[in-house]
């Protein structure tokens, strides 16, 4: 049997991201991949010509893009402008972003305009840190006066993390992110598929191996050392250390005895965030200049991923057609057809017509963005190891230690890594 200093369980950004750190260092590093193919939820699906993530996928300047170009990867795609539009009782109004519509708006008042260029001037050099332990709905409340202005900010902070519930999510990283967000984000050609690919070509350069198809059922530890892992079908694989880059609860089924183990507090203490997504592509926009809505009365949010930005459109189809993207936001209770039927009509409002140029659509009725994220019942952030195995590490989106999304993934993949890295009880193998 071979023995791997390093197995990684789940083949997606954080455990791709984690396997090229880890044979970077010189580590015999393997990637079990329960699906056929790797990419977990950063995927993107090709039909008709038209590449669709799954939902509306983008890379903020954060630690997952600091990363990606530390290792060279090329990340094609265009920074759409920030210009955009508030959905309030079924108007689309604009959002005071430049001169002309900070003039025009009707919106918000000449007070909640200045209050918003005075914050939006501000969060470009603020210490967001400062504001870790107090919950969006608190720092919006208490920072802000205007009513619409509060509405603005709840919308813009929602999009930055997908999260309803602003009286969970701590407000430092919210802002840091929507401080982020401010500097542009980054579309990429042909969706995040091509991401996934350019990792999973690094890591074949590496040297790791990569398993895909294979469902790891047990991580078997003994004397409180991690020993081996166990596949679906009885393949037993040896690694003296492991990073499970799966869901909490996942992680939780998968190790024996996780109850006695700080997964069960990290389980437990686990928020799930979903949305339902429609994404569409179209022959054209019937309205060229709704490009960004955040819906301000409504938990929704639309975005035209290939459109018109500088300094060119970021590529979703082999033909022109365009793609753009609705989130619902949604809370525990959720409504697949209901959910639908409201997106639908969304859609009716800031793009009527569309059905007539409909090319093809994609419907997910509710996609888990994220296993958990910083929030105010957070009794601890996990990871990066189990400190009651010996060489057993975790990294995911829901390992956050203040990072959101992909930065969470790939922030936890390089923490779980060094950390590994620096065991003075590391197996010798
Ligand atoms: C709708 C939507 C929109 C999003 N938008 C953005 C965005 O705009 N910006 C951003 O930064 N992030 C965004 N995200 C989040 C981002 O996609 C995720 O944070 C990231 O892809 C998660 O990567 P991961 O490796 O942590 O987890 P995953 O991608 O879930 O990878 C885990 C892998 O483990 C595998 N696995 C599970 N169990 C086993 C097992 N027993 N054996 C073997 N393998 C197993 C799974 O199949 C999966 O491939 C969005 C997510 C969604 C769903």
């Amino acid at each position: 049997m071979t023995k791997y200093e390093v197995a990684i369980v789940g083949g997606g950004i954080a455990g791709l991201t984690a396997a090229i750190y880890a044979a970077k260092a010189g580590k015999r590093t393997i990637v079990l991949e329960q699906q056929k193919q790797l990419g977990g939820r950063a995927i993107t699906n090709k039909k008709q010509g038209v590449y669709f993530n799954l939902g509306a996928h983008a890379l903020y300047k954060g630690e997952a893009y600091e990363a990606f170009r530390e290792l060279g990867l090329r990340l094609d795609g265009s920074t759409p402008s920030i210009d955009a539009y508030g959905m309030w009782k079924e108007q689309i109004l604009p959002l005071p972003t430049n001169a002309s519509s900070f003039i025009q708006t009707p919106l918000l008042s000449w007070g909640g305009k200045l209050d918003l260029a005075k914050w939006f001037i501000k969060l470009g050099k603020m210490d967001t840190s400062v504001w870790n332990q107090i919950s969006i709905r608190d720092w919006i409340e208490t920072q802000l006066n205007d009513p619409m202005l509060r509405n603005v900010f709840y919308a813009l902070l929602r999009t930055s993390t997908y999260v309803l519930a602003p009286e969970l999510h701590a407000a430092g990283p919210a802002l840091k992110q929507l401080q982020r967000a401010l500097k542009g984000v980054l579309y990429l050609d042909k969706g995040w598929g091509t991401l996934v690919e350019e990792l999973r070509e690094l890591a074949v350069q590496q040297g790791v191996e990569l398993v895909t198809g294979c469902k790891v059922v047990a991580v078997v530890h003994q004397d409180q050392k991690v020993h081996s892992i166990l596949c679906e079908g009885g393949t037993r694989i040896e690694a003296s250390n492991v990073i499970l880059t799966t869901p909490p609860s996942t992680s939780h089924k998968l190790v024996p005895h996780a109850d006695q183990t700080a997964l069960d507090t990290w389980n437990k203490q686990a928020i799930p965030v979903t949305v339902a997504c429609l994404d569409i592509g179209l022959r054209q926009l019937p309205i060229q200049k709704h490009q960004f809505i955040y819906g301000l009365d409504q938990p929704i949010f639309f975005t035209h991923q290939s459109r018109d930005g500088k300094p060119r459109p970021a590529i979703l189809s082999d033909d022109g057609t365009q793609v753009i993207s609705l989130f619902k936001y949604q809370g525990p209770q959720t409504d697949a057809v209901k959910d639908e039927g409201e997106l639908e009509q969304v859609l009716d409002v800031i793009q009527p017509g569309w059905r007539n140029e409909l090319v093809i659509r994609q419907f997910l009725p509710k996609m888990t963005v994220v296993h958990d994220f910083p929030h105010m019942k957070r009794l601890e952030d996990p990871g990066p190891a189990v400190p009651e195995i010996v060489g057993l590490y975790i990294a995911g989106d829901w390992t956050s230690h203040g990072e959101l999304l992909v930065d969470a993934s790939v922030a936890s993949a390089k923490r779980a890594v060094s950390q590994l890295l620096n065991t003075r009880e590391e197996i010798k193998l």
